[in-house]
């Protein structure tokens, strides 16, 4: 940590050097704040120019921060600004590579900005239940107007430097040395009024002609279009409360309204459920015990298997740029898996996401064949063929023998035993599991399964390679559906004991949806189909327990789900849209009354969410207890991103214990 100056003919160039990110602690500002004094108190200074050391100007605040008070004496980002804004001085900002949060809060109070080109600007905030809280919600909408600085900081997107430079949030754009182009910047306003606060400007709306209703129709459209404060759009609403104090409260008014919302925000549940999220997403790839190990370079790799899995793991590796080989005894597989890669790349050029030019590079990546012997020279070949051990064993067995010595060797299975599968090859420590979820090319969650004998190298090379394929690569012992689908079975068995009581499946998904979980049980039994939860029961009496009897009558209907047209829900030919079913609810009453289940008209909302939260946090208890899943946060983040628990309630286990202080 240290904070670089040089000055060069009455310039102070104050370089910010806190690596990696260059953060804004306030450990961080307290060391800047003196040296900002220092510049203002110097006569022999007319101008300072803000820059970052480490290839980069700022990250922004360090979220460590965030969980407690600064002690006493302690400065913050706010206090950098605020004695950035006082200064009789010209301040230029430098810009390189990442300008983020706190960054560009510090960047946005300086007179003048100048970035290099590949700068990207932004606030991320919201993303962690917050807003920019060192008066970025007050600055920006002055400088670019208030409907463009709702949509950035809505977003939490970046903006490239061109971007910016087109939106007024950068004076200039400088080809190399950023430096150099801020101290021209300062040559020539020298003799101009060079003091351009943003402080001092307007907010201007970016809507022309709508007078006096502009403020109140850009502020409720906004509110508008954000989820409800309850389900996720807690700091969304704040954030258009600040700027719409940027619009109508003068300057020191504004920043005093945000500091208050963002101080609401930072205390609040769901923030803190985000921030949680994000810290536990950091853990991830650190297994306690395991010796340190390289990762192996992966150049090339092979699929077993070109179906719905197969195909979708095939475009995985293509958009990280791994080439790989997928090899299925079946041309028509082969044939559907083809069309489905050139009509995922063609919708994506259509889309104008990709150049034909990348698309045609991608696709071309992925290389079909029949004959295993192609195979031969991959450095890992994930399995994704049918959910039976007896086809697996096969297939690995011929894998064992055709890839080189030096190959890892993975499955794709929802369920099956990985020990047994490697217990048929020569390869134990070489073998892992890698699990997808569909579909693979666009879900973020992995589980990487440790088998008995996976050793640290294979564990560590599958958690590089999740990485490389922007995946969120979740470790699980090697234990039936590892960490979410066991969960999700015994959630599942809970959903049907409530419709068993009689509860329609329709208000359980309902209630669900607005707990926040992306679908409802019921909605989710019809996507995946009722076929594969009564398959999977089959090999694994214990997954259904209980319940069995509703789901073999189902599948003995063929109500398999949306794929049949009927299942929990009924299906118009053509629609993906759930519609209530008589003909389910009576089957429940049915399967319930041969059970002597006796039916409770009155299971409230909050029981429902209670029980089916509570299915989730039982089981994960468990897999903790039996050291399946590594720490609490692993299971949050699999139910997160796998699963579609709300973001804003930190997954199963924090919810267990912020909400319902269980633990
Ligand atoms: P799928 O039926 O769509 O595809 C299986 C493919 O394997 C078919 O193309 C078939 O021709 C091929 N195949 C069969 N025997 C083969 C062999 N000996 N060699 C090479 N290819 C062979 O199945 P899927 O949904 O892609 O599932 C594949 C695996 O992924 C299963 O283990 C499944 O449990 C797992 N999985 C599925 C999902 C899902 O939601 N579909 C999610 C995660 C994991």
């Amino acid at each position: 940590m240290n904070v670089r100056t040089e000055d060069r003919d009455g310039v102070r160039i104050v370089t910010l050097d806190n690596p990696p990110i260059n953060a804004l602690s306030f450990a961080y500002s307290t060391a800047l704040v003196p040296v900002l004094a220092a510049a203002e108190a110097d006569a022999s200074i007319h101008a300072i120019v803000l820059t970052g050391a480490n290839g980069l100007f700022s990250g922004g605040a360090d979220l460590n921060d965030f969980a407690s008070e600064p002690a006493a004496g302690t400065k913050t980002i706010r206090d950098v600004i605020a004695a950035v804004e006082r200064s009789a001085k010209t301040y230029v900002a430098a810009l390189e590579k990442t300008v983020l949060g706190g960054g560009l809060e510090l960047a946005l109070a300086c007179d003048y900005r100048v970035a290099a080109a590949g700068t990207k600007l932004g606030f991320p905030e919201i993303k962690l239940g917050l807003i920019p809280g060192a008066g970025g919600t007050q600055r920006l909408p002055r400088l670019i107007g208030a409907q463009d600085a709702l949509q950035l900081m809505l977003k939490g997107d970046n903006l490239d430097a061109e971007a910016a430079r087109e939106k007024g949030l950068l004076d200039e754009l400088a080809a190399s040395d950023v430096v150099g182009a801020a101290l021209a910047i300062v040559a020539r306003v020298r003799a101009a009024a060079p003091k351009r606060r943003t402080s001092a400007r307007r907010t201007e709306l970016g809507i022309v002609g709508l007078g006096l209703f502009a403020t109140p129709f850009v502020v409720a459209q906004a509110h508008k279009l954000v989820p409800p404060e309850e389900t996720g759009g807690f700091a969304a609403h704040k954030l258009i409360d600040a700027v719409e104090a940027s619009i109508e409260l003068d300057f020191p008014r504004g920043l005093a309204r945000e500091y208050r919302l963002f101080d609401e925000l930072v205390r609040s549940a769901s923030s803190a459920a985000l921030r949680h999220v994000f810290f536990a997403e950091r853990e991830l790839g650190k297994i306690p015990g395991m010796a340190p190990a390289q990762p192996l370079p992966i150049a090339g790799a092979g699929i077993a298997g070109a179906g719905t899995m197969g195909t979708g793991i095939a475009l995985t590796f293509a958009n990280a740029g791994i080439p790989t080989v997928v090899i299925d005894p079946s041309a028509e597989q082969i044939e559907r898996a083809k069309q489905l890669v050139s009509s995922t790349y063609a919708s994506q050029v259509q889309r104008g996401r990709m150049t034909q030019e990348e698309a045609s590079k991608r696709g071309g990546s992925i290389r079909f064949a029949s004959d295993y012997a192609e195979l031969a020279a991959a450095d890992i070949v994930i399995e994704a063929v049918f959910e039976s051990m007896d086809v697996k064993k096969t297939v690995f067995a011929k894998l064992d023998a055709i890839c080189k010595p030096t190959a890892i060797l993975a499955s794709n299975t929802s369920t099956l035993d990985i020990d047994a599968m490697a217990a048929v090859t020569k390869r134990p420590g070489k073998f892992v599991g890698l699990h997808f979820f569909v579909p693979a090319n666009i879900m973020q969650l992995l589980e990487i399964v440790r088998g008995k004998e996976t050793s640290a190298e294979t564990m560590a090379t599958a958690i590089a390679l999740g990485k490389t394929l922007r995946k969120v690569g979740v470790v699980s012992a090697n234990a039936f559906g590892f960490i979410g689908n066991r969960m999700l079975f015994d959630y599942a068995r809970e959903a049907i004991g409530l419709a068993e009581e009689g509860v329609a499946p329709e208000r359980i998904d309902r209630v669900m949806k607005a707990f926040g979980m992306a679908m409802g049980p019921f909605a989710m039994f019809d996507l995946s189909g009722i076929d594969v939860f009564w398959h999977i029961g089959q090999g694994n009496p214990d997954a259904m327990r209980s319940r069995s009897a509703i789901v073999d009558r189902l599948y003995r209907e063929k109500r398999f789900g949306q794929k049949t047209g009927a299942g929990m829900y009924r299906y118009e030919k053509g629609s993906r849209e759930p519609l209530p079913d008589p003909v389910t609810i009576e089957l429940f009453r049915e399967e319930a009354a041969k059970a002597g289940i006796v039916p409770r008209p009155d299971v409230s909302d909050a029981e429902i969410v209670r029980r089916l939260t509570g299915a989730l946090i039982a089981v994960g208890d468990a897999l903790l207890k039996t050291g399946v899943a590594l720490r609490p946060g692993d299971i949050d983040i699999v139910y997160v991103y796998g699963y579609g628990f709300p973001p804003y309630r930190g997954g199963p286990m924090w919810y267990a214990e912020k909400e319902l202080a269980l633990v």
